[in-house]
């Protein structure tokens, strides 16, 4: 029997079933929030950006857990970005 499957539903794209994708993106910080300085680093243009450790993701993620270690302190950017905006399908597309 061949199964149409042209109608059902696209496998559901959320956070949960993420691997953190976005939290390997630059992140600059815009607003003060709170985030210890050992965090951050400046770039070369002189602006303050999330420290990215070696395998790419931002120094404060919780590599066991793979989320944000300080949440309630987290950037403004990463307060925006929501699940399924076109940012985050493509960061999603380049490392899953
Ligand atoms: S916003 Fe997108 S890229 Fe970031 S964790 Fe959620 S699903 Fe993954
Ligand atoms: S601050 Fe938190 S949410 Fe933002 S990139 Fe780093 S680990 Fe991800």
């Amino acid at each position: 029997m061949t199964i149409d499957t042209t109608n059902l539903p696209e496998a559901e794209l959320t956070c949960a079933n993420c691997k953190a994708c976005c939290c390997r993106l630059e992140v600059m910080l815009i607003t003060e929030t709170g985030i210890p300085g050992h965090f951050i680093e400046i770039d070369k243009w002189g602006g303050r950006i999330m420290a990215r450790l070696e395998d790419g993701w931002c120094s404060a993620l919780d590599r066991n857990t793979m989320m944000c270690s300080i949440y309630e302190k987290r950037p403004w950017i990463c307060r925006e970005l929501q699940a399924g905006e076109p940012q985050c399908i493509e960061v999603r597309e380049e490392y899953m």
